[in-house]
């Protein structure tokens, strides 16, 4: 990450994300539509690298956690059992004078001080605001057909305990993951793709016999810990904060998140909650449902606890940026490299012909489709090769293959390294492996 002073790294990597295709505001040609954020073509590369990476080592690379894909649209009885409709809230304060809105932590006075935008002491009682997304299933517009789109991933895993503990046939302690979309409606969204109010979650739920529960969370706040220091190079930009016993939620014995230093300030990344045996325990009884574990070892019937890792894919990829984003002076002023892990590049490897000329492009071209089955790859002809190498090192491609005229008489080219931009010669056929060896694939 570059030394560059906050605010200033933070526009930075604003403009480069939209700049080069990794993030636009949604629906930008009509003002934006309120907090929300479309991946564009490298965006959704890196966002699907960083997914595929946590679903990697949390179902693919263990025996013992498995995947779910469950529906947005759930029963509306799920967000009852769950205490979402009672206290998925947030205290909204509303400035009589500016209209203005406010989450009362954000106002270091509470109600009682200036409005921070018109200084007026005009500031309103906080009330409840929930922030969960209100519609309708079918044509009728009434209580009976009361849907929410879900605030979180973990309830679709809930409720899909027995179906997944029997069919697989799953032994405690075994864990149960899901990515997808979620929907809060942030009174105060912002922060670029940080605080939006549609987004994507990577949650896992573990379940644990109760006396285990101690033990298990302490191994998973590490096992997380870890995946940030095998992806991102700079483990000072993360750290662990408890939570008091007045910040935690409703249904949490244990809370700790993973924060990440942002450019505006230490904020939440993941958190890792025990929930102790609270979820099972209400869709049991909003259901009707026993949901159980009977132990054939012990002759035991019990209701598990959950250790839950939580984290949205859009902060960790927005973490992953900053964490990558770096600038080093060089001889045209100032390069800017994106020191992503090899696994979350966009791209891995770039196919560069020096030249347009045609002959040039078609070996260029065989080059790429020898490349393109293996890794992801992309191919650039136009302008200087020093331009193109800048573009690469700004979207985080690790490697370059440079394909000159030399190439054509000895069936070798050259891959340029992104990070200390050493160049080596390699004959064509012993590229793929190479290049293997190189990211370390
Ligand atoms: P915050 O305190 O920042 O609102 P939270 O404690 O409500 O977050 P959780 O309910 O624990 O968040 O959700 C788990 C994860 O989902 C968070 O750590 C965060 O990475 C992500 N997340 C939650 N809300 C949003 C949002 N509005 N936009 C993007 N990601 C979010």
């Amino acid at each position: 990450m570059t030394e560059a002073p906050p605010g200033e790294l933070f526009d930075k990597l604003v403009s480069l994300a939209k700049r080069r295709g990794f993030v636009f505001p949604s629906s930008e040609i009509y003002g934006g539509a309120g907090a929300t954020w479309d991946f564009g073509p490298l965006g959704v590369e890196l966002k699907n690298n960083v997914k595929r990476a946590w679903w990697r080592s949390m179902v693919q690379l263990r025996d013992d956690i498995v995947g779910l894909d469950a529906a947005i649209l759930m029963h509306p009885k799920v967000w009852e059992a769950s205490g979402h409709v009672e206290n998925f809230t947030d205290p909204l304060v509303e400035c009589a004078s500016c209209n203005h809105r406010y989450r009362l932590d954000e106002l270091p006075k509470g109600v009682e001080g200036p409005c921070p935008n018109c200084g007026e002491r005009k500031l309103g009682a906080p009330r409840k605001f929930n922030l969960m997304f209100k519609t309708f299933v079918g044509p009728v517009e009434d209580d009976a057909s009361i849907a929410w789109l879900r605030p979180e991933t973990a309830q679709g895993i809930f409720v899909n305990f027995d179906n997944v503990q029997q069919s697989m046939r799953k032994r405690l302690p075994f864990g149960i993951a899901q990515v997808g979309k979620s929907f809060r409606n942030e009174i105060t969204p912002g922060n670029f793709i940080f605080r939006s109010r549609e987004f994507e979650q990577m949650e896992m739920q573990y379940f644990v016999r109760p006396e285990d529960a101690p033990r298990i969370y302490e191994e998973w706040k590490e096992t997380r810990r870890q995946w940030y220091r095998d992806l991102a190079e700079h483990d000072e930009l993360f750290r662990f904060r408890e939570h008091s016993p007045e910040e935690r939620a409703h249904y949490a014995a244990q809370a700790f998140d993973i924060e990440f230093r942002y450019p505006f300030g230490w904020k939440e990344l993941e958190g890792i909650h025990n929930r102790t045996d609270f979820d099972l325990k209400r869709h049991s009884e909003y259901s009707g449902k026993k949901l159980e574990y009977f132990d054939d070892a012990t002759n035991e019937r019990f209701v598990p606890y959950v250790i839950e890792t939580a984290v949205g894919a859009d902060r960790a990829t927005f973490a992953f940026l900053c964490a990558a984003y770096d600038e080093e002076p060089d001889k045209e002023g100032v390069r800017v490299v994106l020191r992503l892990h090899r696994d979350l590049a966009p791209y891995k490897v770039a196919i560069l012909p020096l030249s347009k000329k045609p002959e040039l492009s078609e070996l260029s071209r065989s080059v790429w489709a020898t490349v393109r089955p293996h890794f992801q790859s992309t191919y650039d002809e136009t302008q200087a090769i020093g331009r193109r190498y800048r573009r690469q090192d700004e979207i985080g491609t690790p490697l370059c293959v440079t394909v000159d005229f030399d190439s054509l008489t000895d069936q070798a080219v050259t891959i340029r390294d992104r990070d200390d931009m050493s160049q080596v010669r390699v004959k064509i056929e012993e590229l793929v492996p190479a290049l293997r060896e190189k990211l370390g694939a």
